[in-house]
């Protein structure tokens, strides 16, 4: 038998919301219009009546928010290496400069013990990486910025639909940044938004997403600030909108797969071959990624390459940011960071989407058991 390629993931695109790009498309009005308009109140209304407002990238969020906290030279910003580099680029970004904390072992998480044992007189924010959208222990990482009147700014790029006790993501905590890259679980084909707290901070935001223009000043037009361009088209808008109906559903399959992953690699599975199983948290994720962390006798790339041969594709998240050139550059090195520089070299990405069958979960279960036994 002949089998299909399966991706590690994919995007769910209906026809009903290509007609809905086809007519922002055949209304002329290509950039941000009515539809960012309509994504934003329907956001907002999601995360609790917060102020959202959208942007051409998740990356972009962050900057903002760490911009409208007032970060710079002289500051410094906790983060964890293991994320999209994007978390960290950001705060280089606004001048200020990346510490990073070593992650949990289990939920792959930044370590809030090692967040508490980072910060200095200059720290002035928290960038949280809720992984695969499993968040961190809220309670403690608020009661932590308080503490030392910190702001946090959560990269919840992945954690769309997740929850802490009960509450949504995003409609609790300070600035609060979600991705609608291609991969997320919901998309805008790139974009993002970003959960404010006030009013003030939304009209800040509007200003740093369009070259800092405010309509004042002796034209009806002036800038105080140094913005970027980074505002939402309402074709992308669009896309989101579509996406947004199906965010329960696209999660609850998600959910579902996630749980059919467990139950067929089975209780035995971590004793067997040596690898590890990620959290079992079904009260609070959103099952953006379904990663295991192989055991040290397998090469990943050479697992890699036997799941290519099965045609399955595999995704690895991430390389520990602090080991790219740039970082090292800085002074960061190998030994710094030792929880996520391990697990950064034996984690994978399993194939996890909402159109993915329970037969093709099998299938990379069966193909990875195979290689494991070895
Ligand atoms: C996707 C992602 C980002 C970046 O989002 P973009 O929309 O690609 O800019 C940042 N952090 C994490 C954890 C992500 O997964």
């Amino acid at each position: 038998m002949t089998q299909t390629f399966l991706p590690f993931t994919k995007p769910t695109i209906d026809e009903d919301t290509i007609a809905a790009v086809g007519d922002v498309l055949r209304s002329g009005w290509l950039t941000s219009g009515p539809r960012v308009q309509e994504l934003e109140a329907t956001l907002s209304a999601y995360f609790g009546g917060r102020p959202v407002r959208t942007f051409n990238s998740g990356t972009c969020t962050m900057e903002i928010a760490l911009r409208i906290a007032g970060i710079g030279p002289g500051d410094e910003v906790i983060t964890t290496p293991n994320s999209w580099v994007a978390t960290s680029n950001v705060i280089i970004e606004v001048g200020a400069t990346p510490v990073f904390a070593d992650i949990d072992p289990k939920s792959h998480n930044i370590d809030l013990d090692c967040v508490e044992a980072a910060i200095t007189p200059r720290t002035k924010a928290i960038i949280p990486v809720f992984m695969s959208g499993l968040p961190v222990d809220m309670d403690r990482l608020y009661a932590i910025a308080k503490k030392y009147q910190l702001r946090v700014v959560e990269d919840a790029a992945q954690a769309i639909g997740s929850t802490w006790r009960g509450q949504r993501i995003g409609a609790i905590g300070d600035f609060v940044s979600f991705s609608f890259q291609v991969n997320k679980n919901i998309t805008t084909s790139e974009g993002g938004c970003l959960v404010l707290n006030n009013a003030e901070e939304a009209r800040l935001a509007e200003k740093y997403r369009l070259q800092g223009v405010s309509r004042s000043g002796h034209d009806g037009i002036d800038v105080e600030v140094l913005g970027g361009k980074y505002n939402m088209t309402d074709i992308a808008a669009a896309i989101g909108l579509g996406q947004f109906k199906r965010l329960d559903e696209f999660n609850a399959k998600r959910k579902q797969l996630a749980q059919h992953y467990f139950a067929s690699f089975g209780d035995q599975f971590e004793a067997k071959t040596g690898a590890e199983l990620p959290l079992a948290d079904f009260d609070n994720m959103n099952w953006h990624m379904f990663h295991i962390v192989l055991p040290e006798r397998i090469k990943r790339s050479d697992f890699m390459e036997r799941m290519l041969q099965e045609k399955i594709g595999i995704g690895f998240h991430y390389a520990p940011i602090h080991l790219f050139s740039m970082y090292r550059a800085r002074g960061f090195k190998e030994g710094m960071f030792p929880v996520a520089e391990r697990v950064c070299r034996q984690i994978v990405t399993l194939p996890l989407f909402p159109t993915m069958t329970a037969a093709d979960v099998e299938r990379v279960v069966a193909a990875t058991n195979a290689i494991l036994a070895h």
